[in-house]
């Protein structure tokens, strides 16, 4: 009988999810296991290496148990990851000589700052890696564990530790430490991979003074990684696709040539456009990035990569904080009831404004307040600023790209919201595209695994599983996206502080 199911283990940052994908391309099961943060300082965040493993672990086993599954039934499994994240352990005992330092940690900021202040050098890191140097990637996090543990660059120097990102851990652990590996899409985030050359960069392993031998081996996303070794769970499962989580989900909507784009809304956008072999270059401070192809690929596929600090958290903090709202799905009726804002402008800098403004210190506003002003015409501003700085960074991409964004592919929790899609739409006046299953993280890694091995032939087929799906177009007069553009154009320029 022939294999029934590929599994993707999702390992987010704040849960391990294992999900069961069918031939269709159907999620017929999938196993949540959350784990806890870490936050030993204020701006510091870690994740204990053994909770992801078990998390994760855990997570595989009952997905497997409650199915009732065989691993014989299991055609492979695909890995998709948070990014960054950083672990070193040791290759003998196995044991990680401190807890993972986990992406949205700022402690080694001032580790970039010295490393990388100088203009020119970090205009060579950005041109070697797509980067804007930044303590988010991996290299100055591997710089401070090495610093911070006693004996450890030595160690490392004599090639008794391994660094990873939590992808390479996952797989270090499930081989039984058979493998050490990673793949383009999570070695393009750690700041120490050339992308044009397709290979760690010997200069920016000196500049950080971290010893190659504890680096991985680079294999292609969809390609085996090894099979399944662990005692926790079931052997011999092959583990054939490795990616990071947002070009995961990039490849799980399908987006497999230049010019497709998708944006999950989530508390903050990810914005992905894949710009086919070219690795473009931005002006706006979007950063590039290695995108995943399926087996076979012979030349290395690019994206460019942007993101919004605050999108459903805008949502959020209209329910947490102001209480104008019970729920995040009451937000769209609410937002129906009236014709229009107003006149109402929201501008969610909380945290300053991002791509293409880059104003850090602005902070957030709202505009236009009448009399007449009422709770919905402030959660429709609220719905229609998301929808704007997404107008915003599109229009960044597309500059820097050369290239229309033909369709919008959105996920992620806030995408659920049909009104903020309609306007989407809209204003970007280009067709956006909800897939039913909006589950497109763990989908990238599955489609990835099962192409490896022949579940799925070619990406033509995978284009054929996902033929349901809500598509939204234009609508809007052009005279009155016009007029709202112009609205939120001034509205941004009264809140930037560098304008
Ligand atoms: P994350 O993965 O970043 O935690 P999710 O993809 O789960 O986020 O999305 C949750 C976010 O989406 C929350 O910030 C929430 O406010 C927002 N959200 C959820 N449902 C809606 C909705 N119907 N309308 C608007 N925002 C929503």
């Amino acid at each position: 009988m022939s294999k029934r199911y590929v599994i993707a283990l999702d390992q987010g940052t704040t849960s391990s999810r294992a999900v069961l994908v069918d031939a269709r391309g159907r999620v017929v099961d999938q196993v949540r296991r959350p784990f806890p943060q870490v936050y030993p300082q204020p701006g510091w965040v870690e994740h204990r290496p053994e909770d992801i493993l078990s998390s994760q672990l855990g997570a595989l086993t009952e997905l497997l148990v409650r199915g009732g599954l065989t691993p014989g039934e299991i055609d492979g499994i695909g890995i998709t990851n948070q990014r960054e994240t950083t672990l070193v352990w040791d290759r003998a005992t196995g044991r990680p000589i401190a807890n993972a330092i986990v992406w949205q940690c700022r402690r080694t900021a001032p580790i970039i700052e010295r490393l990388c202040g100088d203009p020119a050098v970090a205009d060579d890191v950005r041109a070697r890696t797509g980067l804007v140097p930044d303590a988010y990637f991996s290299a100055s996090k591997i710089r401070w564990l090495l610093d911070s543990v006693p004996g450890a660059q030595e160690r490392a120097e004599a090639g008794d530790l391994a660094f990873g990102t939590v992808d390479s851990w996952l797989v270090w652990s499930l081989t039984g430490g058979r493998a050490h590996v990673t793949d383009p899409t999570n070695a393009s985030r750690t700041m120490l991979y050339n992308i044009h050359e397709g290979r760690w960069d010997t200069r920016l392993l000196e500049l950080f003074d971290i010893p190659s031998a504890m680096m991985p081996e680079v294999r292609p996303s969809a390609s085996l990684f090894g099979a399944t070794a662990n005692t926790s769970v079931p052997q011999g499962i092959p583990i054939c696709s490795v990616v990071g989580d947002q070009q995961s989900a990039l490849f799980g909507q399908c987006c497999f040539t230049a010019g497709q784009a998708k944006n999950t809304y989530g508390t903050g956008c990810f914005l992905l456009m894949h710009t086919g072999h070219e690795a473009c270059v931005s002006h706006n401070n979007l950063v590039t990035t290695i995108a995943a192809s399926a087996p076979g690929a012979r030349r290395t596929e690019y994206a460019l990569e942007g993101s919004v600090f605050v999108a459903g958290a805008l949502i959020q903090w209209l329910r947490d904080e102001l209480g104008v709202i019970r729920s995040a799905d009451e937000a769209e009726a609410l937002a129906r009831s009236v014709p229009d804002t107003g006149g109402v402008y929201v501008v969610p800098a909380f945290t300053g404004l991002g791509a293409p403004w880059w104003d850090p210190d602005a902070r957030g506003a709202i505009f236009g307040l009448t009399r007449g002003t009422t709770r919905a015409h402030l959660v429709r501003a609220a719905l229609e600023a998301l929808a704007y700085q997404m107008s915003d960074l599109c229009r960044a991409m597309q500059d820097d790209a050369g290239a229309r964004i033909d369709t919008l592919n959105v996920d992620g929790g806030a995408s659920a919201n049909d009104f903020l899609m309609q306007f989407q739409s809209d204003i970007l006046r280009t067709p956006v595209r909800r897939p039913r299953n909006v589950e497109t993280t763990a989908l990238g890694a599955a489609y990835l695994a099962g192409l490896t091995t022949g579940f799925w032939r070619s990406t033509d087929e995978l284009q054929r599983l996902r033929a349901d799906d809500d598509v939204f177009t234009p609508a809007m007069p052009q005279e009155r996206v016009e007029t709202l553009l112009a609205g939120w154009a001034e509205a941004v320029r009264r809140t930037r502080t560098n304008a």
